[in-house]
């Protein structure tokens, strides 16, 4: 570890949708007001307030806002979606315009896209693909310049979109500002604002998902500061947004460890044999169960919750998501061959034979089901644990809702996104307390986030 910390201004920490777009933003791309018919059809007093506005959008005063009802996502959000299908760029009420940056760095111990990099090849996202956009770089936008040809209101696959949040450093010149397979192990109070200590994780950059049996990105357990090469960083402001998905939650149960068991799905074939059992119940289980059988594999489907919850989610998902709809055809079909066991809790699994044997609790009953594979679909969780000595704990708050969404959140000021308990801390993206809008509001804490840090620099 060098002796003397590298001075920064700002640290962002995790370059997935959330952390990502303050490269560019904080990198001088700031926001402005422009004439949007269907805004100025939609929502007239928003145009009213905002059309004699001609500073950046940072400089608006985000606490009148949200005290006549629109916290800064909605803002935003109206502004760059005041329809929800894309027709035509003049609808998005915002233009970007290039101004001074603010020293930024962004470190992130995998490609930027954050999770987006480990989810299954085929996977489709929940909601049109431009809902996954920055407002300064519309997908179509993107599609035209790449000379791809696809309908920005349709589901987006994983490469389309991942192929975009590894596009915008380079197409915003921000390169220089993102350190890609960096991992943040500690952040400290220091004297100038914070302490932070990365790891050089680039050697983890070629390693297999297949055979590691989980993402090919470290995890807390991993202890990387002691066998990589380290430095440190001290910055003002620090942008906290490291996702839901940090620490992927374990089954605690005795074979967890064993060969055939995976925390890893990208696509049938990883999976050679018949019989795969598959544990969780979200979404990403969903997908896997679905995708595997369609593939031809025998599934049982383990799920804790109950099947009238399982089902409220199929239902109110069926209609406009096909993969559901394909979920609940096989379902509802009892010669499909998927067993879906309710109320189940796997207790112990077994090698056996070429492969293994697990056992289970279905709702006091005892089971054993032989399988060629386990995967498990079981999420995980904000990681808090990196921030370390400060006099006050981040408040959490737990939240949740219908659409499977979980996580626990930072307690904010809800026109700044800034941490109530640690002064120029922000929690970006789903991390900050009350963002729940899960489809639209990943990124949606970017421009509060960058005014308040500009405000206090004096840049505004
Ligand atoms: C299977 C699945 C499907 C989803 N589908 C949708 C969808 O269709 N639409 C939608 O809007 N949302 C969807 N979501 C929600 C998803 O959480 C968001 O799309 C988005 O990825 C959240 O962005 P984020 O930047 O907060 O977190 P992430 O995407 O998790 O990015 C955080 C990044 O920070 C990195 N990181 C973590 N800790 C450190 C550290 N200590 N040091 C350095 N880097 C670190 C992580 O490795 C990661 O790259 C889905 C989620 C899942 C799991």
């Amino acid at each position: 570890m060098s002796d003397t910390p590298e001075d920064r201004t700002v640290i962002v920490v995790g370059g997935g949708p959330a952390g990502l777009p303050f490269a560019a933003v904080l990198g001088g791309w700031h926001p402005y007001y422009r004439d949007s018919p269907i805004l100025r059809q939609r929502y007239p007093q928003l145009v009213q307030a905002l059309s004699s506005h001609t500073d950046s959008l940072l400089s608006l005063p985000f606490a009148d806002f949200l005290r006549a009802g629109i916290p800064p996502v909605d803002l935003f959000r109206l502004l760059h979606h005041p329809r929800q299908l894309f027709e035509n760029f003049e609808q998005i009420a915002l233009e970007f315009r290039k101004n001074e940056a603010v020293d930024c760095l962004l470190l992130t111990q995998e490609e930027v896209g954050g999770l987006w990099n480990n989810v299954p090849q085929n996977l489709l996202t929940l909601s049109p693909g431009q809902w996954m956009e920055f407002a300064f770089y519309p997908l179509a936008l993107h599609a035209r310049e790449t000379g791809a040809r696809y309908n920005v209101n349709e589901l987006i696959i994983k490469q389309r979109i991942i192929d975009y949040y590894h596009h915008v450093p380079e197409r915003f010149e921000v390169q220089q500002s993102v350190h890609t397979w960096e991992r943040v192990t500690k952040v400290e109070p220091h004297e100038a604002g914070f302490l932070v200590t990365a790891a050089d994780v680039s050697a983890w950059k070629g390693r297999d998902p297949v055979a590691l049996r989980r993402p090919a990105f470290p995890q807390p357990a991993d202890a990387v500061e002691q066998s990589y090469p380290t430095r440190q960083y001290t910055c003002r402001y620090l942008v906290y947004a490291v996702g839901q998905r940090c620490e992927l939650h374990a089954l605690g149960v005795p074979g967890e460890e064993l060969p055939f068991v995976t925390q890893y799905y990208e696509k049938p074939a990883h999976f050679p044999g018949e019989r795969v059992l598959v544990v969780g119940g979200g979404r990403s289980a969903d997908w896997a169960a679905a995708e595997l059988h369609d593939a031809g594999k025998h599934v049982t489907y383990v799920m804790r919750q109950s099947s009238a919850n399982h089902w409220g989610l199929i239902n109110q998902s069926r209609g406009g998501l096909p993969y559901y709809a394909r979920l609940a055809e096989i379902l509802e079909d009892p010669s499909a061959g998927m067993e879906a066991l309710y109320g189940a809790n796997l207790t112990r699994i077994e090698a056996s034979g070429e492969g293994g044997l697990v056992r289970l609790d279905v709702g006091g009953v005892e089971r054993a089901i032989e399988v060629d594979h386990v995967l498990k679909e079981i999420g995980g969780r904000a990681d808090y644990s990196l921030l370390q000595g400060f006099p006050t704990s981040l408040q959490l708050v737990e939240k949740h809702d219908n659409y499977r969404f979980q996580v626990h959140q930072a307690k904010v000021h809800p026109h700044t996104y800034e941490s109530v308990d640690i002064p120029n801390l922000y929690p970006g993206g789903y991390l900050a307390e009350g963002l729940g809008l899960v489809v639209i509001a990943m990124h949606g804490t970017t421009y509060a986030i960058a005014a308040d840090i500009l405000r206090k620099e004096g840049k505004l």
